[in-house]
């Protein structure tokens, strides 16, 4: 289907004609006439999807159906759970409004920048935050900021804020909004923290699912390659090398180990960068610019820094240490074959991680051919299992118990 039956004006259709937008992704689809309609919306949508696009036209299309007239009030806000996220939500916002007869002042507002610019962009007047939740917070303490006209709430990615004690967040958050609004509530899962806070936010929502979890991973070409530890650097290069990939992210475990690795790889002559949360906010919207202009072509990150990246032609996703949980061995394979493209997904498995691997396969109901690449061949054995029950801390009785026991008796 085009995107022409979802009744969007002909400026944001310029727009999507200039991004290559031909048709709508299943979720747009479905949530573009809700949000026109005035629905909440609950959807199940994991990034790749173009979840995004789905709450950005139509608000866009409702804001320039209706543009106020003089100074601009934050008509919309929405938060997501990462400052990269942020600025990329803030993008769509203004490269979809770009046709408009009036542009839609948009602030990004995240920490690790100026709060004093924010502020200022935030009192010129604006029509649409975008925000992470802390520096929001810090905002609306210092009560500078006046969310009473605001018509619609957006929670992006919702599922990624629940573990950053976000309940309390929200609470101060919502306070500060007007009851009657729109709300749309995106995640990739329901766990019931999360469905309480779909109640405490949404109205007689629409329920949207959309199974796009294994087409996407469908896409994505995924490996397995055995190799001993101290040669997976070696092996990452000789890959490299003989491979085509234009854009490659490598996932590390640690940032010290990113910075490390990035130092040795320009050493030998790639262009590469790492990009974790220790970097300065600065730092990392220049590593990211470079890395999507491909100045970088690869980049060493952690997996907390790359929540949420939207880079379009990542061709190969490494796991040079592997992630800890399956849900983070989808998430980071998502991170190639965005869009309906098709990627490569790397994992290095040595002696230490073979088991490891093994239950991220079952669990992500893959199973992967072990392969050796000539010249990096995993040696040694592996090591042996401890065979027998480990002994049970605490027991052994201790003299207290003993006594204990020798006084109820006698
Ligand atoms: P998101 O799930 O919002 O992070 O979007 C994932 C990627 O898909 C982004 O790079 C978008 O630019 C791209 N995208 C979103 N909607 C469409 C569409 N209708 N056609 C082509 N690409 C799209």
């Amino acid at each position: 289907m085009p995107f022409s039956p979802l009744k969007l004006s002909q400026p944001i259709k310029q727009a999507l004609d200039k991004s290559g937008f031909t048709k709508p992704t299943p979720i747009q689809e479905k949530v573009i006439p809700l949000v026109l309609s005035g629905q909440d919306v609950l959807a199940r949508a994991q990034t790749g999807s173009g979840k995004s696009a789905s709450f950005v036209l139509p608000l866009l299309e409702l804001w320039s159906q209706n543009i106020p007239e003089g100074k601009s009030k934050i008509k919309a806000l929405v938060l997501t759970p990462t400052r990269e996220l942020t600025i990329q939500v803030a993008q769509t916002f203004k490269t979809f409004g770009e046709f408009l007869s009036k542009q839609p002042k948009i602030v990004s507002v995240i920490g690790g920048e100026s709060i004093g610019d924010q502020l200022y962009d935030i009192q010129q007047g604006c029509d649409v935050v975008v925000a992470t939740s802390g520096r929001l917070i810090d905002i609306l303490n210092k009560k500078q900021i006046n969310l009473s006209k605001l018509e619609f709430f957006v929670l992006d990615e919702a599922d990624k804020m629940l573990d950053l004690g976000f309940s309390e967040e929200l609470d101060i958050i919502l306070e500060a909004l007007p009851d009657k609004r729109q709300n749309l509530l995106f995640s990739a899962t329901y766990p019931p923290k999360m469905q309480e806070i779909a109640s405490r936010i949404t109205q007689d929502a629409i329920e949207i699912t959309i199974e796009e979890e294994r087409q996407t991973v469908d896409n994505i070409q995924q490996r397995a390659i055995e190799v001993n530890r101290e040669n997976r650097g070696p092996l990452l290069r000789h890959l490299l090398t003989e491979n085509d990939w234009e854009l490659v992210l490598v996932f590390m475990a640690n940032r010290r180990a990113t910075d490390n690795i990035a130092a040795k790889f320009r050493k030998h002559g790639f262009k590469a960068e790492s990009f974790h949360g220790s970097l300065d906010q600065e730092d990392r919207n220049d590593t990211l610019n470079a890395f999507k202009s491909r100045k970088i072509h690869i980049l060493f990150a952690t997996d907390i820094a790359a929540r949420g990246l939207d880079i379009d032609n990542i061709s190969c996703v490494v796991n040079f240490d592997l992630p800890r949980s399956p849900a983070d061995y989808i998430h980071r394979i998502g991170r190639t074959a965005r869009a309906g493209k098709s990627g490569v997904a790397l994992s290095f498995v040595g002696h230490e991680d073979s088991d490891h691997f093994k239950l991220i396969e079952k669990r992500s109901d893959v199973k992967l051919e072990r392969e050796e690449i000539e010249g990096f061949e995993l040696m040694g054995d592996a090591p042996k299992k401890v065979k027998g029950k480990a002994p049970v801390k605490g027991k052994r009785k201790s003299k207290k118990d003993k006594a204990r026991e020798k006084a109820l008796k006698g």
